[in-house]
């Protein structure tokens, strides 16, 4: 596997966007990560949707670029589709389908082209005006829609802390340690951040001596994930080795895997997650590449104690010293009585995605161990990113088993009764309720290295129908 820095990654590099070198901005030109946008304001509407580049509070609209011929060097010959037609396609799909090489030539080039100093756009204000849309007038799509959608269950902490909850003496299967736990979920119910989600119907047995019962999910919840896109693919019937799965990745996002709890515990067994899960999943609109997570690449924490090591398909000593990713996720909350009192909205959590047991690269090497093709733009999410403190659980369902994440020592004793989470406004939750809006946030941050982020993603639930 190649984790490497380059000049695209000096925390020294400056832009000529101004709103770019701001110290708390989530895209700085070290950043630049992908989208897919348009301008209603231009009379646009999802057909003109095309691929950007986050700058500060600026979408860089690329298929303009290429027109102005300001993205020489990009191709080669030994490109198999035009840079134009992946740039003005309205999702990510043609570029990932490119490989993950063209996107490192792109992301190389656009680099320079917003370097303080480089006047080759800088310097034509017409077209840099028209280049240069501010994120508040632009409207993001979902990145790639069509795709594959697989989720796993990568965080042993939430795996434990679950597994405690549902059986207190055999928290976690014999499999667990051995096998990157997944299912596949379904690309059709992917949505981009701001979506409106709704509370789904389903089967529950809330009371085990009678019979289930229909209708509203009465236990909704979220899962703050970290999803990658897939770039090129395998054949079916290949694999993909651990240590050539990084170049079949494009980039990450936020994702936030809405889960029926009440549902989920009624259908689950014997084949695992089904409607729970797959009424909707939300992404971010931003997919921040591997290349620009390259400074932020580090050991996963190591194994509990006791823990077997990984079977050698899943093992490699490159792997053991930069799989993992030193990135945070949080998650916040706002009540619609907060947003009407104006009171902000409140995190909830704060996990970070090194802690988990498998990493992206073992995922997609077990994922394709059985010849399993994986395809351009498929999107893997990592499972709920929990870690070992209380204030790093990923979901409610973790977070109200035991009392406020916060407190210290622990309100009550893990295992007993639910206790809600305060609010500011005196409401609480154990879980969701219609109005709720969930907000993950993601950023990785270093000493030596220029802060990213990954914006957020969003999520307003509404009533069951
Ligand atoms: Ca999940």
């Amino acid at each position: 596997m190649r984790v490497q820095t380059n000049a695209t990654h000096d925390p020294g590099l400056h832009s000529w966007v101004e709103s770019a070198n701001a110290p708390d901005t989530d895209f700085p030109i070290q950043n630049l990560p992908f989208g897919v946008f348009f301008q209603p304001e231009e009379g646009e509407d999802e057909q003109d949707a095309r691929v950007g580049i986050a700058i500060g509070d600026q979408v860089l609209d690329l298929a303009l670029l290429e027109d102005e011929d300001l993205l020489e060097g990009v191709e080669t010959d030994d490109d198999e589709s035009d840079l134009e037609d992946d740039l003005r396609a309205p999702a990510l799909g043609l570029l990932m389908m490119s490989g993950r090489e063209r996107t490192r030539r792109l992301r190389k080039r656009i680099s320079k082209l917003l370097a303080a100093g480089n006047d080759e756009l800088a310097g034509r204000k017409k077209l840099r005006t028209r280049a240069l849309i501010p994120m508040d007038r632009a409207v993001m799509v979902l990145p790639d829609p069509s795709q594959d959608y697989t989720d796993f269950y990568a965080s042993v902490h939430h795996a434990t802390n679950v597994g405690s909850m549902f059986r207190p003496d055999n928290p976690l299967l014999p499999n667990y340690p051995w096998i990157p736990i997944g299912y596949h979920g379904r690309a059709s119910t992917l949505v981009v951040s701001g979506s409106e989600v709704r509370r789904p119907l389903g089967q529950t047995r809330p009371d085990d001596a009678a019979p289930p019962v229909f209708g509203p999910c009465r236990q909704l919840d979220y899962e703050a994930e970290v999803g990658f896109y897939i770039a090129g693919g395998n054949a079916m019937g290949s694999r993909i080795e651990l240590d050539d799965a990084e170049e079949f990745l494009f980039g990450a996002c936020l994702v936030n895997d809405w889960s029926a709890r009440d549902i989920q515990k009624w259908e689950y067994q014997p084949l695992g997650p089904f409607l729970a899960k797959n009424f909707a999943t939300s992404v971010s609109p931003w997919v921040v590449t591997m290349d620009a997570l390259a400074p932020f690449r580090c050991a996963p924490t190591a194994r509990p104690a006791g823990m077997p090591a990984p079977l050698p398909y899943l093992d490699s000593e490159s792997h053991r010293a930069s799989g993992g990713i030193d990135m945070t996720i949080e998650v916040w909350i706002a009540t619609a009585q907060m947003r009407e009192q104006g009171v902000p909205a409140v995190r909830l959590s704060a996990g970070r995605y090194r802690d988990m047991l498998w990493t992206i690269a073992q995922m997609v090497a077990h994922h394709t161990c059985n010849g399993c093709a994986l395809q351009a733009g498929d999107l893997l999410a990592s499972g709920t990113v929990s870690g070992p403190e209380r204030h790093n659980r990923g979901c409610l369902l973790e977070l109200t088993w035991d009392g406020d994440p916060w407190a210290n020592p622990p309100k009550s004793a893990p295992g007993s009764a639910r206790t809600p989470i305060e609010l500011p406004t005196g409401e609480k939750r154990v879980f969701l309720q219609d109005g709720d809006e969930v907000i993950l946030r993601g950023s990785c941050a270093r000493d030596g290295a220029r802060r990213i982020g990954f914006g957020e993603c969003r999520g307003i639930v509404t009533p069951a129908e």
